[in-house]
Parts: structure tokens; C-alpha cells; sequence
């Protein structure tokens, strides 16, 4: 089969692979359509030690139909994708024509999606439902005062605006591509601010500017955001697009009772998943979809993984296979 593969020290290649080689499982899957994710683009380029066995196959999600399987859960013909469970670090992913995975990974495409719709929102736009859902078990309502959306531009950040607006709330698009203002305003941001004013060390409370938060982009603009969040406020962290660490101070929470909540969708549980993508069914909007995805083929993978890192990549890249 035709595969992304990556060998110790060596560029990734679009190369022949050997379905043999596949590591075991109970459910094997004809793939039709990948996707390209921040973590694919760290993997595929080795900036950051993501791959954790080698040869490996990378690509953190999948999406096709059930080509054989030895569980009673998955029958062949089944529409499923798969994201995370470390797919595509420690076990084969999604940039090739075959994958097998355990039969608790995949989940069923729920009506109303397609897997190349499934692959647009991809990880990045089942992070931002979760963020969602987070922001909702907290207790946060659109009736608290705006939500910031950070990295808007990206990937996390264009489908956290979409269900944002889709759910009723007054977004505030943070970006650095003020070029990209009229595409953020499609997808529903109401105000655009320009992310150099939370990059840089701020003041342990600043004004109160927003109710709620989703930051894919972590450091001093994570901080910046918590100490400038109202009173009883939330914020989901999901990322580390400026950095991993959080040079901040707990004021924000011991003083005005803001909570920070952590998102990590490589482990979610099962049920969550489900609840999550059945909710995208829903919420997202077709419209914004078609505007914030593009669609590229395998041996376009490594030109998309260099610029996704450079912040060059709007939206999601959906990738056919
Ligand atoms: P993208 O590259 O698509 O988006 C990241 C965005 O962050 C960019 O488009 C840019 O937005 C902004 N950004 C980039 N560099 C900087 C910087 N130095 N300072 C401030 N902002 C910056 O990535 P994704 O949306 O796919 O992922 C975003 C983050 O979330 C990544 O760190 C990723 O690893 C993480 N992630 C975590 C998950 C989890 O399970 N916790 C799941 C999915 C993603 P703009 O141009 O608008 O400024």
C-alpha cells in the first residue's frame, strides 16, 4: 500500500509499505481521507520528538470505512474514524491507504458527517468541541460576557469560533494575520485584536475584558488571558503554539475565582468522544467548513507540514487518500 512513511534520522517519503507491517488490532480500515494537524507537522518535519517507534506511519487521525474486523462492535463496511490514542507516534496512523488499530479506538461516523467532513474537523476541530463541552460543564454561559478564541487563524481556533457563534456567544478572534479578519468574521467572530497585545509578559490582573476562553497558544499569552478574565470566569487550555510554559501568577485565581481548565483529546474516554462528535453533527456549519478547509493529497504532505509550522496553514487541511 501507499504510505507516509518515516525511518530514524531519514525525511519522511511517500513510499511503499507492507499492510504485514501493520501493528495488531482487532479492526482493519480502508482510509480514505487523513488530515494535517499541528502534531502531524512536528512529527513529519522531527522538530519535536512526536514519533516514538520507527519505521512508523504518522497521522493522528483517520477516517474511512471498516474493511475487516474480529469484534462483534465493528462489522465490515462500518463508516468510523480514529483520532489519537497515539496514533501516528507509537502506533501506525493515518497517512496511508491501510491502518489496523484496537477495536475501543474507532468511533462511528455520525450521521450527518462524511468522512472527508469528519477529516476537516480532524483532531484540531474535536479539540475545540471539547473545549466547548468544557466550557459548558463548568457552567459558562454566552449570557457571562464574550469568549476569547486564541490562534484563531488556526486550526483549533477557526472551528472554536464556529461553534462559539453556531452556540450564541460574542467571540473575540485573537491573530496575528490581520489579513485574515474578513475570514474570521465568516466564521462568526464578532471583534478581531491582534495577538501581539497578550504576547508579551504582562501584569498579574489586568482589566476584565472576557467571561470565558479557548487558548490553543499557552506562554505569556495564556497568562495574559487568565488575568484578564471576569470574575468567576473559565478558560480551556488545549495548546503550546507560543509555548509550554505558563509564566503567569495565581492571582487571577485566588482572586477573582477563575478556573483553568485542561483539554488533552489524545486520551479522551470513549464516551466523551462520542458525546463530542455527535454534538459536531450538529453544530458545525457546512458553510464554514467549505471556507476554512483545503484539501490536499499525499505527496503534497511535507510542503503542508513545513508551512502549518511557519503559521502559514488557515483553517484545516484535509488530506485525501
Ligand atoms: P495551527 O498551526 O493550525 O494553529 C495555531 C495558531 O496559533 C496559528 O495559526 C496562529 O494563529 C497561532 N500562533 C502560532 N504561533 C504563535 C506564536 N508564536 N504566538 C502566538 N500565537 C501563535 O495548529 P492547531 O490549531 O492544529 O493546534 C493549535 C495548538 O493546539 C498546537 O499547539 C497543538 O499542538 C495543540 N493541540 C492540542 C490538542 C490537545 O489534545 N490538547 C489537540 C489539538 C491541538 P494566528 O495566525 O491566528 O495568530
Amino acid at each position: 500500500m501507499k504510505a507516509i512513511v518515516v525511518e530514524k534520522d531519514q525525511p519522511a517519503r511517500v513510499a511503499s509499505f507492507d499492510p504485514a507491517g501493520l501493528m495488531p488490532g482487532e479492526v482493519t480500515i480502508r482510509v480514505s481521507h487523513s488530515t494535517l494537524n499541528y502534531k502531524d507537522g512536528l512529527a513529519l518535519t522531527g522538530k519535536a520528538p512526536i514519533l516514538r517507534r520507527f519505521p512508523m506511519i504518522p497521522g493522528i487521525d483517520l477516517a474511512g470505512v471498516v474493511e475487516s474486523s474480529s469484534s462483534e462492535d465493528w462489522k465490515a463496511g462500518d463508516p468510523v474514524l480514529v483520532t489519537g490514542w497515539g496514533m501516528g507516534e507509537s502506533h501506525h496512523g493515518g497517512f496511508a491507504q491501510l491502518a489496523r488499530v484496537p477495536a475501543a479506538w474507532p468511533v462511528r461516523i455520525p450521521d450527518g458527517l462524511d468522512a472527508a467532513t469528519a477529516m476537516a474537523v480532524g483532531t484540531a476541530g474535536f479539540t475545540a468541541m471539547l473545549c466547548l463541552l468544557a466550557l459548558e460543564r463548568y457552567g459558562a454561559r454566552p449570557g457571562d460576557g464574550p469568549v476569547l478564541v486564541t490562534g484563531a487563524a488556526g486550526g483549533v481556533g477557526s472551528v472554536a469560533i464556529s461553534l462559539l457563534a453556531k452556540n450564541g456567544w460574542h467571540v473575540i478572534a485573537s491573530t496575528g494575520r490581520p489579513s485574515e479578519a474578513e475570514y474570521l468574521k465568516g466564521l462568526g467572530a464578532a471583534e478581531i485584536i491582534d495577538r501581539a497585545e497578550l504576547s508579551s509578559p504582562g501584569k498579574p490582573l489586568g482589566k476584565e475584558r472576557w467571561a470565558a476562553a479557548v487558548d490553543s497558544v499557552g506562554s505569556h499569552t495564556l497568562a495574559n488571558v487568565l488575568s484578564q478574565t471576569k470574575r468567576g470566569g473559565a478558560v480551556t487550555a488545549c495548546g503550546l503554539a507560543q509555548g509550554m510554559d505558563l509564566p503567569g501568577s495565581v492571582a487571577p485565581f485566588i482572586l477573582r475565582n477563575v478556573a483553568l481548565l485542561g483539554v488533552d483529546s489524545v486520551m479522551c474516554p470513549t464516551p466523551l468522544r462520542v458525546q463530542a462528535w455527535e454534538r459536531l453533527s450538529r453544530d458545525l456549519d457546512r458553510a464554514h467548513f467549505a471556507s476554512l478547509t483545503q484539501t490536499i493529497g499525499l505527496d503534497e504532505v511535507m510542503a503542508a507540514a513545513r508551512k502549518i509550522l511557519a503559521g502559514e496553514v488557515r483553517g484545516r487541511t484535509v488530506i485525501e487518500i
